[in-house]
This record gives C-alpha cells, structure tokens and sequence, in this order.
C-alpha cells in the first residue's frame, strides 16, 4: 500500500503516532518528519495547512485550516452570489473541515482508493474516503432537509470537492517526499 494511504488511516490523534512513530514497512515515521515534508516542494497553501491539521497533533493548525476553508467558501458564496442567511457560509465551512479531518476511510477498498485489481474503488471513486450520509451533512450544518436538497447539497458538493483535491495532492506529495 501506499505510504502516504496509510498515514490517512491513522487516527490522527493516536498517542502511538506522536510518541513511538509509525510503522510503514520497515520505516518508521515521526510526525516532525511528515512536518519536514510538508515544508519541502511546492505543496498548495490549502494542502499544506490540511496536512499540519491532520498529522501534527496541532490545535492551532485545525483552526487555521478552518480560516482557509471559511475564506474558500465565502469567495464562492460571493462569487456565485450566493443568497443566504450571512452564517451560512461559515456553517458550511465548518463541516467541510470536520468532514475532510474525520476518519472515514472507505470500507469498499479499505482506504486505498482502488479494488484488488488496482482498478478505481467505484464505491468511493477513488477518493479512499467514504462521504458523510447527506442527513448527518444537513444536520451537522444546521439546514433542513428541503433547503439541504435544493440548494445546499450542490454548493457543498463543490467545496468537499475541493478539499479532496487537496487531500490527494497532500498524499501524493507526502508519499514522494518520504518515500521518493
Ligand atoms: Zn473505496
């Protein structure tokens, strides 16, 4: 398996992972080397911030990836002339940023993001996560249903995309610096 998946299965606040490092075949990683990593190269603002959330222990960091996002959707909202209740974007940004940190590893594929064959998990195509249930989203955000299915769940749809695609650039990125 990838190197870089299987940090994504960690739980990220695991003791083990902080005080006797990883375990990835034979090497051993510890959070200031994913750190050094994630500094290294050209890794988006956006990736960069996910990976300090996700894997160095850091209160700080989740927060600021928070602010990232906010300021991501906010940009939307404005330029898609989003009309809303002004906490909206806000709300959705927050579980965005708990829906990208949760550990929800696709059970289809086991977080690899591909079948035995090495074909794309259609389950979770290829994203090795498994998405929240749409009501755990709308409750999460507080918004009922109907407003959640006409006009929210498309627009979120967007901003989860783009948290993906920062995830799998963060993995990409991780496996090639630590691995390479
Ligand atoms: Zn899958």
């Amino acid at each position: 398996m990838n190197p870089a998946r299987y940090l994504l299965l960690l739980n990220p606040r695991s003791p083990d992972w902080q005080n006797t490092g990883v375990s990835t075949g034979g090497n051993t990683l510890r959070w200031q080397d994913v750190a050094h990593a994630l500094g290294a190269g050209n890794l988006s603002p956006l990736a960069n911030t996910l990976g300090r959330a996700r894997y160095c222990e850091d209160a700080d960091c989740c927060q600021r990836l928070l602010a990232e996002v906010q300021i991501m959707v906010t940009g939307l909202a404005q330029q898609q002339r989003w009309r809303c209740r002004s906490d909206v974007p806000a709300r959705l940004a927050r579980l965005a940023t708990h829906e990208i940190l949760v550990d929800n590893s696709c059970s289809a594929c086991h977080g690899h993001g591909v079948n035995r064959r090495q074909q794309i998990c259609r389950t979770c195509n290829g994203d090795a996560r498994e998405p929240m249930k749409a009501a755990q989203r709308y409750q999460y955000a507080g918004i009922d249903k109907r407003n959640w299915e006409r006009r929210w769940q498309r627009r979120y749809d967007t901003i989860y995309r783009q948290l993906c695609d920062a995830e799998h650039q963060l993995l990409g990125h991780l496996a090639w610096q630590l691995h390479g």
